[in-house]
């Protein structure tokens, strides 16, 4: 019955809030991981992303404008990663909001030793636990530049790591995968980066990776969708745990 209500629904939102032809052409066009997508997938991706647009709320600030091609987009990057999870990964947070620029909150923290700091720091995109997903307009166009870079996905990527609580790069993980294996694999691709960059050799992933593992798990996920053949490159294990994490196709040898 749940399921048939869920069908029905699902029908009915695509019907009456279809995602028009030329915003989806808008989307494709600057998103490159969608528009590399094959048909039935790329279908897939416009299902999820309508269902994304009417379930949570796309909230524009400091006198941005999104037209439904900039929503389109912006949904498109979204669901990349849920593309064979579902929607259902990203329930608990209900809001996108949308800077035009950079944007720098201010925060006070308390450190170990009962300091309270102040900071302003410059971001690009942020994910509350249990809050929304704060994204900068300017960076959302910049994906794909420097090459692997994908604001979005590493932002919905911290959302699907605090699923099983805090974003420290483990989360949920099917029943069919390994946990013991998860962890080898990011620690061993870990490792070996933050040899390379100290030897100062140059490094394939973005290295702001290495400041915890869930930026670890964030940064490699933008990777896993922007640039696959240069993950699989870098690390065969982490690419094949991402394959299963996203339950993707491997990409042909
Ligand atoms: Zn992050």
């Amino acid at each position: 019955m749940i399921r048939y209500f869920t069908r029905w629904r699902t029908r009915r939102i695509l019907a009456r809030h279809p995602i028009a032809e030329p915003a989806w052409r808008y989307a494709l066009a600057y998103c490159a991981p969608a528009r590399r997508l094959p048909a039935a997938e790329q279908a897939r991706l416009r299902v999820l992303a309508t269902l994304l647009l009417h379930d949570k709320a796309l909230e524009p600030v400091q006198g941005l404008a999104l037209d439904d091609g900039m929503r389109a987009l912006l949904a498109a990057h979204a669901c990349l990663p849920i593309l064979h999870l579902g929607l259902g990964w990203y329930r608990g947070w209900h809001a996108l909001v949308v800077y035009p620029g950079l944007f720098a909150p201010e925060r006070d923290y308390v450190d170990q030793a009962g300091v309270v700091h102040h900071t302003r720091a410059v971001l690009e995109g942020e994910a509350w636990e249990r809050g929304p997903v704060i994204l900068s307009w300017e960076a959302v166009m910049q994906s794909g530049s420097p090459a692997g870079h994908n604001v979005v996905i590493h932002e919905m990527a911290h959302k699907l790591d605090m699923l099983s609580g805090t974003a420290n790069g483990f989360p949920p993980l099917h029943a069919c995968m390994d946990r013991p294996a998860w962890s080898q694999a990011f620690a061993d691709a870990w490792h070996r980066l933050e040899r390379a960059r100290r030897a100062g050799h140059p490094v394939l992933m973005d290295p702001y990776g290495l400041e915890n593992p869930g930026e670890f798990f964030a940064v490699a996920s933008e990777m896993f969708f922007e640039q696959p053949a240069a993950l699989l490159e870098l690390s065969p294990d982490l690419y094949r745990q991402l394959t299963l994490f996203y339950r993707q196709q491997p990409i042909p040898a």
